[in-house]
């Protein structure tokens, strides 16, 4: 079993280090994306085929479905700004096509990838690489849908109110660059809205999933001063199958499974730090970035 250790001693030199790795990171991606890739405005719809239209239809309609039912003020707010600010994008080998026009200021694009589009040119192949359920890209104000990844109904819910949160948060407060800390302490806040969606929608068994979960982390974890270790996740628990659906693919799965984790490991971190906490999330989530070599 693998454990992941979150240090929060961390010195000048290797803040540095991380820094200039992160920056390298989102220069290299803002290179491609903000200077290779364009947006370009379509006059007619003729190269908008409904199929795309329609996938981003259902996106919708899953969260929809699901914000009517958790009936929660926040993401009721992030759903109705994804609703009135999305405009749709279609890949292409420029970067991204636009047809709509912008429907305020706060206008942000929602693409939804299919498979085929891996083949459009290097960049967006590299974005297939990457390992993502979906992502917000801020240098073309794009959200980006995995739709060539199979999603259950709830799942897809929960991914658009994930990158929606952020799509929120930077258009309307748009910001240049953000250390690696401000990255984290972004990814923290909208995770642990997540994991409201995520109980809200689980209710009682989901709580009883992630309390054993809570309790395998807290048996298995190690605290000394200043750092702390925690077991890695686990396969896909099967019980999750009633609480969310039956899972669609293998990537489903894991990302199920991981973001259990991940809301199991906050809540051990809530009861063994208290006030505290916030600063071990944040170290917590960075050391899986880094890890997954997205800082
Ligand atoms: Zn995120």
């Amino acid at each position: 079993m693998g454990f992941i250790r979150v240090s929060s001693l961390t010195t000048t030199k290797n803040e540095e280090v991380a820094m200039f790795r992160f920056r390298f990171y989102v220069c290299l991606f803002a290179f491609f994306l903000a200077t290779i890739f364009s947006v370009s405005y379509s006059s007619g719809t003729e190269n908008f085929p409904d199929e795309r239209d329609k996938i981003r239809k259902v996106w919708l309609d899953a969260t929809r479905t699901v914000v009517h039912r958790i009936r929660d003020q926040q993401a009721n707010k992030i759903f109705q700004f994804v609703e009135k600010n999305s405009i749709l994008g279609i890949p292409n080998e420029k970067g991204v096509l636009v047809a709509e026009d912008a429907k305020s200021a706060n206008w942000f694009i929602i693409i939804p990838l299919r498979e085929e589009d891996k083949k459009i040119n290097q960049e967006w192949a590299m974005i297939f690489e990457a390992s993502l359920v979906g992502c917000f890209v801020k240098e073309i104000r794009s959200l980006v849908l995995m739709d060539y990844i199979p999603f259950s109904s709830n799942i897809k819910a929960i991914v658009l109110l994930h990158e929606g949160y952020h799509a929120k948060i930077f258009c309307e407060n748009p910001y240049e660059e953000q250390s690696d800390y401000e990255y984290c302490l972004e990814e923290v806040r909208v995770c642990t809205f997540q994991n409201r969606v995520m109980s809200l929608i689980g209710g009682k068994k989901y709580q009883a999933i992630l309390n054993k979960e809570v309790k395998r982390i807290a048996s298995l974890a190690n605290v000394s001063k200043g750092s702390f270790s925690v077991p890695s996740r686990t396969e896909y628990n099967k019980e999750l199958a009633k609480v969310f659906g039956k899972p669609a693919s293998q990537i489903e799965k894991d990302f199920v499974q991981t973001s259990v984790w991940i809301h199991a490991v906050f809540t051990f971190l809530e009861k063994k730090f208290k006030k505290e906490s916030l600063k071990q999330k944040v170290f917590f989530l960075k050391k899986i970035y880094e890890e997954g070599g997205i800082l």
